[in-house]
């Protein structure tokens, strides 16, 4: 607490939910309190926009704006740097230069991307792309380029343990858009290697027509497609599996075929990884085994009650069985959702207030599964409790894709204007 009575609220990280929590508790609090974003990157990006960088659609600035002076404006104090640990004795960030001491405090750190997962993943040292953060997608467009010179075998998808299966599917369908675009769509065999036991559970047990839908996606755009998934290691040219069922687009009812001990080869492959909670979480013994906060329905920490988390850093119970390992997804939307209630408790706590709870099992869901020139949009009412859904809907069609054209300006005017109690 600082000597004028005022207290301290630090939030790590400024992206969706950080940055919606810092304008909520400004909002909230005015002057009355200091709040300041503590955030490695200096800027706001629009991930969800990040599937269209690899094919020349966005660069990574015309979905970005520099935090310090949407954040200033708002009289929030922007700190880039990088947060080493939380020392939740000493109620201090550490940070490399030093430290931020916190009366309450915001985890929104989102995820770490963990390649390490299976031989020969990635970016760094590996030999497929990823789409996980702007440097990756940068660093697959240029292998994209090259990739067009000389086309072949593409695998797209996720690993045994990935949750982020929705940001996969989109890229498969926008690749295979790209691919037609260029005309080079008859050269190239495409397939979706993913861990779900069926297309289109996304890790939460699926949607009502979401298979159905997701198959007939699959069909139409003649893309062969792997489930139950488990990717032994990568080399240069193939994925080696540990086990998988191969369905081929132009069988429709025949049987899948026994990838366990076999490899497909490929000239281009993005596949995402699984996400684990950020070093600095890990290092804080904050997190559970994956480095994720499990927080009450207050997104209290259990230990800390003036430790609150919000968006992909908070750890969600699987809510339907998946075999081969899948883990759960923590979109956009729902991170936001996150963020108010916690901004929303963290106001309460200070005031001596009741706080309002929200169960992640009541989480609704709002999301746009872009397929190129087309797409679907997905609604929800209980993405984490399948067996209590009452809303399920799903509408496919074109004007999807110009709905999440639309929903990226719109975002981004949002956020850098600090307009976040708008839908
Ligand atoms: C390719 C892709 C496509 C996606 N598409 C969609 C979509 O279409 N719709 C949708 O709803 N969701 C989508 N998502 C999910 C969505 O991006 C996430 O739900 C959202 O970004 C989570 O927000 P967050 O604030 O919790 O974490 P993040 O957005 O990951 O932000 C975490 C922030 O914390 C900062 N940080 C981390 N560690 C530290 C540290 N040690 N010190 C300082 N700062 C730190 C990071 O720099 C970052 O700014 C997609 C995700 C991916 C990867």
């Amino acid at each position: 607490m600082h000597a004028n009575g005022k207290k301290n609220v630090v939030i790590i990280g400024g992206s969706f939910a950080g940055l919606t929590a810092a304008y909520e508790l400004k909002r909230e609090l005015g002057e009355r309190h200091n709040i300041t974003v503590v955030d490695k990157n200096d800027r706001f990006t629009f991930i969800p926009s990040l599937i269209w960088v690899p094919f020349g659609w966005r660069t990574p600035e015309q979905i970005s704006f520099p935090l310090q002076p949407s954040l200033e404006r708002k009289g929030i104090q922007f700190v880039h740097e990088a947060v080493t640990r939380i020392d939740p004795e000493r109620q201090v960030v550490e940070t490399q230069t030093g430290g931020l001491p916190y009366d309450y405090l915001l985890i929104a750190t989102g995820p770490h991307v963990d390649f390490s997962v299976v031989e020969g993943l990635g970016p760094h040292g590996g030999y497929t792309q990823s789409i996980c953060t702007a440097d990756h997608a940068v660093q697959a467009g240029t292998a994209w380029q090259e990739f067009l010179k000389d086309p072949g075998p593409v695998i797209v998808g996720a690993t045994q343990g990935a949750s982020c299966f929705g940001a996969a599917y989109e890229f498969v369908f926008n690749l295979e858009y790209a691919l037609r675009k260029a005309g080079v769509r008859d050269q190239v065999p495409i397939t979706f290697v993913t861990a779900e036991p069926f297309a289109g559970h996304f890790g939460i047990g699926g949607l009502k027509w979401a298979q159905g839908m997701t198959e007939w996606f699959f069909r139409h755009t003649h893309v062969d497609w792997v489930l139950d998934a488990v990717i032994e290691r990568v080399t240069p040219n193939a994925v080696h599996f540990k086990q998988g069922s191969l369905h081929r687009a132009a069988a429709k009812n025949g049987q899948p075929e026994d990838l366990s001990g076999k490899s497909l080869p490929f000239k281009y492959a993005m596949i995402i990884p699984p996400f684990l909670g950020v070093e600095a979480i890990r290092q804080s013994g904050l997190g559970n085994e994956r480095g994720f906060i499990v927080v009450d329905d207050y997104f209290r920490h259990l230990q800390y009650p003036n430790i609150f988390a919000a968006g992909v850093s908070v750890a969600v119970v699987p809510p339907a069985p998946c075999p081969a390992g899948c883990s759960v997804p923590k979109t956009g939307y729902i991170s936001e959702v996150m963020a108010k209630y916690a901004a929303r408790n963290i106001v309460a706590s200070m005031e001596g207030k009741s706080l309002t709870p929200k169960p992640t099992t009541e989480m609704d869901a709002k999301c746009i599964l872009d397929a190129g020139n087309q797409g679907i949009v997905m609604l929800t009412d209980r993405i984490y409790a399948p067996s209590q859904r009452k809303v399920q809907l799903l509408i496919p069609g074109p004007w999807a894709h110009w709905m999440k054209v639309w929903f990226e300006r719109y975002f981004l005017w949002k956020m850098r204007t600090g307009r976040v109690n708008l839908p």
